[in-house]
Parts: C-alpha cells; sequence; structure tokens
C-alpha cells in the first residue's frame, strides 16, 4: 500500500503561510500584491482554470484582475493588452492563460511579458535562468512538485528520476529542478525505446503526457515514488491522470491521486511568485 501524497493539505498549509506573508507585506509596504490573468476565448478547462486563480488569489489576499478577451482578439490587441499591464505599477504578476487561439503566436506572447512580472516562469530569460540555478520564479507546476517531495521528506539526492514528458511547462523544468538536487535523472518522451523498461529504473517517476492511465504497473519499480501530473477527461466527466492509479499504487511507495495531488500545488506556486514578484518591485527598485 502507497502512502497517498495529498495535494490538498499540503497547498492548504502552504497558503496559509503564504495568506500570512500577503499580510506582512501588505502591511509595511502599503501595496496589494496583484496578478493580472488574460483569458482569450471560451475554452471551457481554461475558463474554469482561471475562476480558480480568482478564488485562491482573494483566498490569499492577493488582488486579482481578470481581464476576458473573444476568441477573436487580435494578436495586436492581445499585445498592447500585455504591454499596458507591463506599464501598470499596480500589477505584479501577469499570466496568459494558454492555450490561445491558433491564430495567436504563444511564443510572441510569453515574450512580451515583462520578465519580472512573469509568475509563470515562461519567458526565456527566466527559462535560462532556471538552466544557470539562478532563478526568481519557478514554473508553477514543477515548483508544485518539489514542494510535495520536500513536504514528504523523500530524498532526492543520487534517486534515480525519471521524467516522462518534455513540454517547456512541465517535463523539462522538472527534470532540471531533480537535476538541481542532485538526481539522476533521465528524460523520455514518445519517441523513447522500451519506455516501461525506463521508467522502472526510477525511484522516482514523475508522468506528464496528457494520456489517460498510460502508465500501468508495469512502469513501476516496487517501492518507486509516483507523480501524476496528467489531467484527462474521461467521456463520462471524470477527472483521470495519466496514471493507472489502481493498479500502480500496490506497488509504489508514495503516489498522488487525481485530483488532489499535483493539480492544487500549482495555483499554490502562482500565489508563491506573485507574492514574490510585488516584494522585488518593491524593495528591489
Ligand atoms: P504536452 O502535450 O505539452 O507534452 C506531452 C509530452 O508527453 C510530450 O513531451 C510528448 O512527447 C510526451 N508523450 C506523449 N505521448 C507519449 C507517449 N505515448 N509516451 C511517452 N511520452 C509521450 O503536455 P503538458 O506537459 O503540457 O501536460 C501533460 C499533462 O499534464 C496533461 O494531462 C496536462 O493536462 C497536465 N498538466 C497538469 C498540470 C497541473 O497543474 N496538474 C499543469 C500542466 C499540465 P513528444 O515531445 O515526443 O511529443
Amino acid at each position: 500500500m502507497a502512502n497517498i501524497i495529498d495535494g490538498k493539505l499540503v497547498s492548504a498549509s502552504l497558503r496559509d503561510k503564504i495568506r500570512e506573508d500577503v499580510k506582512a507585506f501588505t502591511e509595511k509596504s502599503g501595496i496589494t500584491p496583484t496578478l493580472a490573468v488574460i483569458l482569450v476565448g471560451e475554452d471551457p478547462a481554461s475558463r474554469v482554470y482561471v475562476r480558480n486563480k480568482h478564488k485562491a488569489c482573494l483566498d490569499a489576499g492577493i488582488g486579482s484582475i481578470q481581464i476576458e478577451l473573444p476568441a477573436d482578439t487580435t494578436e495586436d490587441e492581445l499585445l498592447s493588452r500585455i504591454n499596458a499591464l507591463n506599464m501598470d505599477e499596480n500589477v505584479h504578476g501577469i499570466l496568459v492563460q494558454l492555450p490561445l487561439p491558433k491564430h495567436i503566436n504563444e511564443e510572441k506572447i510569453i515574450n512580451a511579458i515583462d520578465e519580472k512580472k512573469d509568475v509563470d516562469a515562461f519567458h526565456p530569460a527566466n527559462v535560462g535562468r532556471i538552466m544557470t540555478g539562478k532563478y526568481d520564479f519557478l514554473p508553477c507546476t514543477p515548483a508544485g512538485i518539489m514542494s510535495l517531495l520536500d513536504y514528504y521528506k523523500i530524498d532526492i539526492e543520487g534517486k534515480k528520476c525519471v521524467v516522462i514528458g518534455r513540454s517547456n511547462i512541465v517535463g523539462k523544468p522538472m527534470a532540471l529542478l531533480l537535476l538541481e538536487r542532485n538526481g539522476t535523472v533521465t528524460v523520455t518522451h514518445s519517441r523513447t525505446k522500451d519506455l516501461a523498461a525506463v521508467a522502472r529504473e526510477a525511484d522516482i517517476l514523475v508522468v506528464a503526457i496528457g494520456k489517460p492511465l498510460f502508465v500501468t504497473a508495469e512502469f513501476v519499480k516496487e517501492g518507486a515514488v509516483v507523480i501524476d501530473v496528467g489531467i484527462n477527461r474521461t467521456a463520462d466527466g471524470k477527472l483521470v491522470g495519466d496514471v493507472d492509479f489502481a493498479s500502480v499504487e500496490p506497488k509504489a511507495s508514495y503516489i498522488t491521486p487525481v485530483p488532489g495531488g499535483v493539480g492544487p500545488m500549482t495555483i499554490t506556486t502562482l500565489l508563491r511568485n506573485t507574492l514574490k514578484a510585488a516584494e522585488k518591485s518593491t524593495y528591489e527598485k
């Protein structure tokens, strides 16, 4: 039987601390850390994410500005919105909810966000800082996973870590963070040969592919720590991860459920990053 890594519990405890830190910062500086979130179009999943971010900000004492734009917003219109937020000194964090409609170049949009307000840490300057280990912001999901591992005192040093998935927002930064903590890291992807055998080497297995219940017991070594990043909705509306929890859980030592594992941690890191952006803009001018 695995220990269940309870992302709701960990995130509630971290958010209590963030709320206290926000309060202390606001009392001292007179400034309310503020996050602006831009949503373009009607994607239902994105709407839910944006709503959850808004609620989480308010609960932490962080100001939340939601900008909802129609699906036919032009790239230039979006760029000029971002520019206005870049210039607004009452806004400390800017997040553009992805994915964007096809006619808008995501890379151009990410590059337009002031790197000091880039609380998602997707701007190439911030990605580069993660590469060198001298960063201000970490991307929300991988940093949230590191917080989970730390909370459960799961040692990374010297451990074999296998990351399945190499996206810019999860897989690659996850690999870098595990490496920074002295894990021995293998990154795998859709062209990896005999993926199950590679995954079975892992002491810590992080799965971020977006394929429901893809990782079964044959991918997992007895006693491994299994982190499931996937969020997939089945035909009957149920949320499932990339890991087949029922078959993997008996073999794992620790495992994250979906929902209630990694998911809540992503927004928690976003709150921390927004506070950090406000602190830096106030005290490091
Ligand atoms: P992407 O689609 O950007 O990347 C998926 C990665 O998985 C790619 O590197 C791809 O390989 C790899 N992959 C796809 N199929 C296979 C396969 N059969 N075998 C091995 N590797 C495969 O996804 P994201 O990283 O953005 O997201 C992954 C999952 O995590 C999704 O379910 C997403 O919803 C979820 N997610 C959850 C978050 C949370 O807060 N919990 C936050 C962000 C994402 P290749 O590069 O070769 O194509």
